[in-house]
C-alpha cells in the first residue's frame, strides 16, 4: 500500500487506518483473540496505524495483535476525561495495557464538544505535560464539529485532527460536508495531520461503500481514513480499494449488501434516560417509559451503548 505523511508530525503511514471501535464491547463484542487476529491480519497486509480510545475497550485486542509482531505499528488513542488527573490516568492505563512506553497519538476525545479548548483546557495541559515526559509523541483532537476543526487548525499544540466526514454530512453537528471539507483543507494547509472517521456514517452508507470511501479520500487535506473492519474479507477488500489495484467486485458486492443496525433490547429498558443525552444526533427519546430510536438520525456510533448502565444497546 502507498504511504502518506500525516501532516508535519513526521509520521508516515498507509492511508487505511484500523478503527477498532466495532471490535469491542460497544459493538461486535469480539474476544481479544478474535479481534487481535483481525488487527494482526491488517498489520501484516500493510496497515500501520491503529485507532482506539479509552472508551472503546479494545486495548486487549490490540495487545494481542502486537504480541510477537516485529513490523511498524503505531497507536492513536483518545481520552474522554474532563479533568487533568483523569486524563493522566487514562494515558497511564493505555501505556500499561498496550505495553508501550510512548503512545504515538493521544487525542482529546472531543466528538461532541463544541469548544474543546475551553471545556478541556486542563486535559490539553496534562497531555502536553505527558508529551514532555516522553509518554505521548503527538497530541490531537477528534471531533464531529466543523468549528472545532477550525480551532484545532489554528492551535499550535494540536498536531493531528480526527474529524467526522462523509458524503452526506451525517453526524456533522454544525454544518455540511462541504463546510467540513473546507475546514479540513485549511487545517491540513496549516500542517496538521488529518485522518477522517465515519466515511460510511457508521454503516448507513454501506451500500455505496466504494463511492463513499472515494469521496473522503479525494478531499484535499485528508491523509488517511479510519475504517472499522470485522472480517478478513473486509480488510482485504479495503486494502485493495486503498491500493492501486482495487478489489474483486464480488467481494465488494457481498460487503455492500451487509446491513448494520442499533439493537435495543427494549424489554429490559427501564427508561432511565441515561442514553438520551449521549446522542448528540438527537436520535433517542423516551416514549411510554422506554427508549425509542429515530433511525433516520442514527449514525451507528455506539456512544449511547456506552451510556446505558444495563448494556442493552449495541450496534450489530
Ligand atoms: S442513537 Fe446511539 S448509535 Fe445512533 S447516533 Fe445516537 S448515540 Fe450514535
Ligand atoms: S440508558 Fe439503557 S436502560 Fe436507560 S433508557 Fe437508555 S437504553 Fe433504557
Amino acid at each position: 500500500m502507498k504511504k502518506v505523511a500525516l501532516g508535519s508530525t513526521g509520521i508516515v503511514v498507509s492511508p487505511l487506518i484500523f478503527g477498532t471501535l466495532p471490535l469491542g464491547p460497544l459493538q461486535a463484542g469480539l474476544s481479544a483473540q478474535e479481534g487481535g487476529r483481525l488487527i494482526r491480519h491488517a498489520l501484516e497486509s500493510g496497515v500501520q496505524l491503529i485507532d482506539t480510545a479509552e472508551l472503546y475497550g479494545t486495548y486487549p485486542h490490540i495487545r494481542h495483535a502486537l504480541e510477537g509482531y516485529r513490523g511498524d505499528a503505531l497507536i492513536a488513542t483518545k481520552t474522554h476525561a474532563a479533568d487533568g488527573a483523569t486524563a493522566r490516568a487514562h494515558v497511564e492505563r493505555a501505556l500499561r495495557e498496550l505495553g508501550r512506553e510512548c503512545l504515538d497519538i493521544v487525542h482529546i476525545h472531543g466528538a461532541r464538544l463544541q469548544n474543546p479548548f475551553v471545556d478541556r483546557s486542563e486535559v490539553l495541559e496534562t497531555l502536553l505535560e505527558m508529551k514532555t515526559e516522553g509518554k505521548i509523541a503527538h497530541v490531537g483532537l477528534s471531533t464531529h464539529y466543523i468549528s472545532a476543526v477550525r480551532m484545532a487548525g489554528d492551535h499550535p499544540d494540536i498536531e493531528v485532527i480526527h474529524p467526522l466526514i462523509n458524503r452526506n454530512g451525517m453526524g456533522i453537528l454544525d454544518g455540511t460536508a462541504g463546510q467540513m471539507a473546507e475546514a479540513i483543507d485549511a487545517a491540513a494547509c496549516a500542517g496538521k495531520g488529518i485522518y477522517a472517521m465515519k466515511a460510511l456514517a457508521g454503516g448507513n452508507l454501506i451500500e455505496s461503500a466504494r463511492e463513499s470511501f472515494a469521496y473522503v479520500l479525494s478531499l484535499a487535506g485528508v491523509h488517511g481514513l479510519a475504517v472499522g473492519m470485522l472480517s478478513e474479507q473486509e480488510i482485504d477488500a479495503n486494502i485493495g480499494l486503498f491500493s492501486e489495484g482495487g478489489a474483486p467486485d464480488t467481494d465488494w458486492a457481498a460487503l455492500e449488501s451487509r446491513r448494520r443496525r442499533l439493537k435495543i433490547m427494549d424489554q429490559f429498558c427501564k427508561g432511565c434516560g441515561a442514553c438520551v443525552p449521549a446522542c448528540t444526533n438527537h436520535a433517542l427519546h423516551i416514549v411510554d417509559g422506554k427508549v425509542a430510536l429515530d433511525e433516520a438520525e442514527c449514525i451507528l456510533c455506539g456512544y449511547c451503548a456506552a451510556a446505558c448502565p444495563d448494556f442493552i444497546i449495541r450496534v450489530v
